[in-house]
């Protein structure tokens, strides 16, 4: 097992007098931010100058200034921009201000791993990545908990980079969940594993094979909508409560064996061999190479799909469904 750190093995005086530049106000951005400040820290938020982010950050009692003005002006700078912007945004506004002797810092390692950004080599390069969407990030804080994260140090110059990033994590609420030491390559690898074979590629597929097989044999939309869509939150509920074992116990005799004998016939052998492949691909920088060329292109391939899928039958199906079901915030 890997090892865990709570609040007693991170300093927050270890970051007393230093400025923390958080750059954006996303997901992640409006959670680390407030959440520094309110662990009695000095943060300023970076934006661009036409944000819309701007009063926002401000209402929430933050100082707020350029991306270039708070690399200025901050000791450590956390790269909270979308990924795909980061190296651009980091030579333009960030780059010219790393003097010796700061820290740079994301909560994801893709532009390090991938060596889209090239931190010169005396300044400390670390992250510290909450295992949760911003808004749960802020949320668990408010409530005096907080959620789990990963740190991990790729350089360090100072010698006190380690110190730093478990101080960092501490300021955001993650230890007092607790923290998982990693590195780069591992955060980054794994990451991508997960939302493409699982978490997004793996379920959006399987979602929409089940539901086109039962259409194609003459089963009606709604129906196919309700088994193959609907009903996949109320599992993986289960899921995450317990565990598979919490959720088989709690689905009917009957399903809990059709998942044992059909489950292995649907996630197969040549399903496991295209995971390889896909993994390979991440670690190969393949995927990376072909995300970053895409970006460069203005995202032709995104945009054709995304807009192929928008039209998919589930998708108007479920959006006359859910209207049916005022829980369910329109999104
Ligand atoms: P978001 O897309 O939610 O937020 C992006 C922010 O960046 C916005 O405030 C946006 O400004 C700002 N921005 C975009 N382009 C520029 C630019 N050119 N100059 C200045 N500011 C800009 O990002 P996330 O919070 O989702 O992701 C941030 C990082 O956190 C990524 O590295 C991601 O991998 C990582 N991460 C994200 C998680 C999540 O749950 N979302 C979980 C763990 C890690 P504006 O407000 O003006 O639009
Ligand atoms: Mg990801
Ligand atoms: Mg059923």
């Amino acid at each position: 097992m890997v090892k865990v750190f709570y609040d007693q093995d991170a300093d927050l005086a270890v970051l007393k007098g230093k400025k923390i530049a958080v750059m954006g106000f996303g997901s992640q951005g409006h959670a680390q931010s407030q959440n520094l400040k309110e662990s009695g820290l000095d943060v300023v938020v970076g934006l661009r100058k036409d944000s819309a982010s701007w009063a926002r950050a401000e209402a929430a009692g933050l100082q707020v200034a350029t991306v270039a003005e708070a690399a200025g002006q901050a000791d450590i700078i956390q790269i909270l921009l979308p990924d795909e912007y980061q190296a651009r945004v980091y030579k333009e506004e960030i780059e010219p201000y790393l003097t010796e002797g700061k820290a740079l810092m994301f909560s994801h390692g893709f532009n390090i791993h991938f060596g889209q950004i090239v931190p010169p080599n005396n300044v400390d390069v670390f992250l510290v990545a909450p295992k949760s969407p911003g808004h749960l990030v802020r949320r668990m804080y408010v409530d005096g908990q907080g959620v789990p994260g990963l740190v991990a140090v790729h350089q360090d110059y100072t010698g006190r980079a380690r110190d730093i990033t478990m101080a960092y994590a501490k300021g955001i609420g993650c230890t007092r969940a607790g923290v998982f030491e990693t590195t780069f390559a591992e955060e980054t690898e794994t990451d991508l594993f997960g939302e493409q074979c699982v978490l997004c590629g793996g379920v959006s597929e399987l979602i929409k094979a089940g539901f086109e097989t039962l259409v194609e044999a003459g089963y009606a939309p709604e129906m196919a909508y309700f088994e193959c869509l609907h009903e996949l939150k109320l599992i993986v509920d289960l899921i995450n409560e317990g565990g598979l074992t919490w959720m088989r116990h709690s689905i009917s005799n009957t399903a809990e064996y059709g998942d044992y004998i059909t489950g292995p016939r649907i996630i197969n052998e040549d399903t496991r061999e295209e995971m390889r492949a896909v993994l390979q691909e991440i670690q190969d920088g393949v995927f990376a190479k072909e995300w970053i060329l895409e970006n460069q292109a203005n995202r032709p391939v995104y945009n054709a799909i995304k807009k192929r899928e928008q039209e998919h039958p589930i998708e108007q199906v479920g959006a006359e469904l859910r209207q049916m079901m005022p829980w369910l915030k329109k999104k």
